[in-house]
């Protein structure tokens, strides 16, 4: 029985970390669907390298298991009740239609399965919406279509897992699991602060960031940037955020030359990608200039810096990138695939 090489597995695996750390989200859909891909893999699936054919329905059933319980009210303590946001703009279409069927079945997904007209009615209005919606995203990112998982033919309602891709998510499922719930998490919490912000928010407290710490860097950095912001190099306006220049999701670390400031919307339409080329090297070169200059600033204020820590992420993160192909941010809503000659730019 053939399975897949153990090149393959691990490209399997830089796949999926691209898609969960490039991949633009809108709603939550995109960690739904892969969740779910990843259940129907091992109850469907077999440890060979052999296809897998599954009809939008069962993703669709996959789909709802998850959404059940989000779809109920959330409790802070000492806070209002809210069913939590999983969408940028008005709330996920799935979310609303779980929510309205909640009463009815006091809550018990068992007992709406047993209502075999209304589930089947149910999850067909779901896969509807993802059809529409993420089965033929989740694989595109910017304008690239990575589609590793099974071919993006934009219109079905039948989806085939390649060869391999079964195999991988039976036997990652485990580690699959937690970076997907890790970063559904984390769209969540963020889409939520405001009724989050009350409450003790666990994973954050465990594994955030100190956040309170990073307006310590902003008077340090605008000095050296003079006042503009490190991207678009026009004045800022307001305090500006401090950014982290190789993205707290791929590497959470507060060191000092890590940080530069920028607008709010720069910060914003830069999230979670690294910066391009151009913008390695402003960053390669304020530390060139004024490395020395800002740890001492650092250290005077007893900001936490180290720049050598801080130029080896940085290697690392755009070679990460530069081995799975990956976008960059220019400008706005601006990517491009990452330009060979970035390890110049590090050199020396
Ligand atoms: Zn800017």
């Amino acid at each position: 029985m053939a399975i897949p090489s153990p090149e393959q597995q691990v490209e399997f695996l830089r796949k999926v970390q691209r898609l969960l750390s490039e991949g633009l989200f809108v709603a939550s859909y995109k960690f739904a669907l892969l969740r779910a891909l990843a259940d129907l893999a091992v109850l469907k699936g077999e440890d060979s390298d052999a296809e897998l054919a599954l009809h939008v329905n069962d993703i669709a059933g996959a789909v709802i298991e998850l959404y059940w319980r989000q779809s109920r009210p959330f409790y802070p303590a000492g806070g209002q009740q809210a069913i939590l946001k999983q969408n940028t703009g008005k709330q996920a279409a799935i979310i609303q239609t779980l929510a309205s069927v909640q009463a009815e079945y006091r809550g018990s997904l068992p007992q709406l399965r047993h209502d075999l007209a209304r589930w089947n009615g149910l999850v067909g209005k779901v896969a509807d919406v993802i059809c529409v919606m993420p089965l033929w995203k989740l694989q595109r990112i910017g304008d690239d279509v990575v589609d590793f998982l099974y071919p993006n033919v934009g219109k079905a309602r039948t989806i085939t897992l390649r060869p391999g891709v079964t195999y991988c998510l039976r036997n990652f499922y485990g580690l699959l699991r937690n970076l997907i719930e890790g970063a559904w998490l984390g769209y969540v919490r963020n889409l939520n602060l405001d009724v989050l912000g009350q409450t003790i928010d666990f994973a954050a407290f465990l594994f955030g960031t100190e956040r309170t710490t990073l307006d310590g860097y902003r008077p340090i950095l605008l000095d050296v940037q003079r006042g503009s912001c490190f991207y678009c190099r026009r004045p800022l306006t307001g305090a500006g955020d401090v950014d982290h220049f190789v993205p707290w999701s791929r590497y959470p670390v507060d060191l000092g030359h890590n940080f530069v400031v920028a607008h709010k919307t720069c910060n914003a339409r830069k999230v979670d990608y690294l910066a391009a080329e151009e913008h390695l090297g402003a960053w390669a070169e304020r530390n060139r200039l004024h490395g020395e200059a800002l740890g001492r600033a650092f250290a005077d204020a007893s900001l936490p810096y180290d720049v050598s820590s801080s130029v080896s992420i940085t290697r690392w993160a755009y070679r990460q990138t530069a081995t799975a192909g990956g976008l960059v941010w220019v400008q706005d809503k601006t990517l491009k695939h990452l330009d060979p000659g970035w390890e110049r730019l590090l050199a020396g």
